[in-house]
């Protein structure tokens, strides 16, 4: 008998048709003879609908209080699970994220987990019940105030839970068969990948496949947690997520992971895009720069400078970063600007980022070139460009994007026979 872990996002537990066909697949895995534990995400669009009720009441809501309204999504999600497994006759008992032990630190709104003390887990478990832990929060014991984990958190919840009781699997389920080689939304040739290294997986995550959280992944990798993403709405096989140890394992015992050049294409529509005009091309711009928008607690992305021109001796600077960082930013900047010496600013939300991701990049030469050719045949303007040992980024124009993605994917001989299925959700 296994210990596993199944997390339930937004739309697998989406109504309460959604929710009685996850509490079947739950007492399916109990029945089997398992130990189960479920972390639970809001009902569909709950958290995004409770930002914008936030967003109706206060320009910028207190974070405590940000918190303490959306940790309430998932409450919703986990009693309700918790009821209809009972109605099929086994015992569950749900959890919020403070009873369940997860410790985080203050930071509210992208919590870290810092702690796992699953005792009334335990307790719960060895009494015979399903588990059912609500996603997404935590607990922080210096000020003893309720956090969230960042969007996408739940999947944190799910594999921190794998790692503290040791689970055999950290099974994510969403509206998708498991990682594709694109978003099926944007790409509906994408190919469902049997497996993928989690060096890969971070890459794609981190630039805007959000079939899983970054940070989900990133515990995963240092904990040695298996995941497989897989739907709620069907039984195939999913995705495993392999870490490099055991991709070694598998490869010792024969058993070669399939390494193409490229693993897969990431779109990202979430960020923007600000280009200081005019910045004396001295020592030390770039620094005040860069420090000005790293105190307003923007996380920048890209960067890139253009050569001065010689007869103003000023340079222009453009930088990337999230959407949501853009306003504290330009705030900050424009309260600098004297002292910085640049002319002007401008703000651009209307681009979109394209990544190819592979791990065979390190090792193949012609990798790019295959990407801007592609691009050009499709008549698609870059307008930035950056790299890292196994991805390539591309900034364009926003509406460009999905068309970009399907070029892309062709051209790198990815595209599959048949659509992809997207069984729900509504992809916000
Ligand atoms: P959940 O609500 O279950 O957490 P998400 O909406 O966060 O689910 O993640 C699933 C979605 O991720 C899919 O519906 C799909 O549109 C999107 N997605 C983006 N990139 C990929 C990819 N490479 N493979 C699969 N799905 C992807
Ligand atoms: N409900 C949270 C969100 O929408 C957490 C999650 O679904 O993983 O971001
Ligand atoms: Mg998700």
């Amino acid at each position: 008998m296994a210990l596993i872990v199944q997390k339930y996002g937004g739309s697998s537990v989406a109504d309460a048709e959604g929710i009685l066909r996850v509490a079947k697949r739950v007492v399916d895995t109990r029945r089997a003879g398992h130990d189960v534990v479920v972390a639970v995400s809001a009902m569909g669009d709950t958290t995004d609908e409770l930002l914008d009720l936030a967003a109706h009441v206060a320009p910028v809501p207190a974070p405590r209080e940000l918190d303490m309204l959306l940790s309430s999504g998932e409450r919703i999600s986990m009693a309700l699970l918790a009821m209809a497994i009972n109605s099929l006759g086994f015992e569950a008992r749900s959890f919020t994220g403070s009873q369940a032990g997860m410790i985080t630190d203050a930071h509210h709104g992208s919590a870290r987990i810092v702690d796992v003390t699953p005792v009334r887990l335990r307790e719960a478990l060895d009494e015979g019940a399903v588990v059912i832990v609500a996603g997404f929060q935590g607990f922080n014991r210096d000020t003893r105030d309720i956090t969230t984990l960042g969007r996408g958190g739940s999947d944190t919840t799910a594999v921190a839970l794998a790692a503290a009781l040791n689970a055999e699997v950290c099974e994510i389920y969403s509206d998708v068969d498991g990682i594709y080689t694109a978003d099926p939304r944007v790409v509906p040739r994408a190919r469902k990948m049997d497996r993928i290294s989690s060096e890969e997986m971070l890459e794609l995550a981190a630039n805007g496949a959000k079939v899983l959280y970054i940070r989900a992944v990133e515990f995963a990798r240092r904990h040695g947690v298996l995941i497989h993403a897989r739907s709620s709405f069907s039984s195939n096989e999913g995705t495993l997520v392999i870490n490099e140890l055991l991709s070694e394992k598998l490869r010792a015992e024969g058993d070669p992971m399939e390494e193409p050049i490229v693993a897969g294409v990431a779109t990202d529509l979430s960020h923007a895009k600000i280009t200081i005009v005019g910045v004396p091309d001295v020592p030390g711009k770039a620094a005040d720069i860069f420090t000005i928008v790293a105190k307003a607690g923007a996380n920048v992305d890209m960067i890139v400078q253009n050569v001065s021109a010689a007869a103003t001796g000023r340079a222009d600077i453009s930088f990337t970063l999230p959407m949501a960082d853009a306003t504290l930013a330009i705030n900050a900047l424009i309260a600098s600007q004297a002292e910085v010496g640049f002319e002007s600013l401008q703000h651009d939300d209307g681009i979109g980022k394209l990544s190819v991701v592979g791990a065979g990049m390190r090792t193949n030469a012609g990798v790019s070139a295959k990407l801007f050719e592609a691009l050009s045949d499709a008549g698609i303007n870059i307008e930035m460009i950056s790299t890292s040992e196994i991805r390539i980024s591309v900034v364009m124009r926003g509406d460009k994007l999905p068309e970009a993605a399907r070029v892309v994917h062709t051209a790198y001989g990815l595209d599959s026979e048949i659509d992809a299925a997207v069984h729900g959700g509504t992809g916000r």
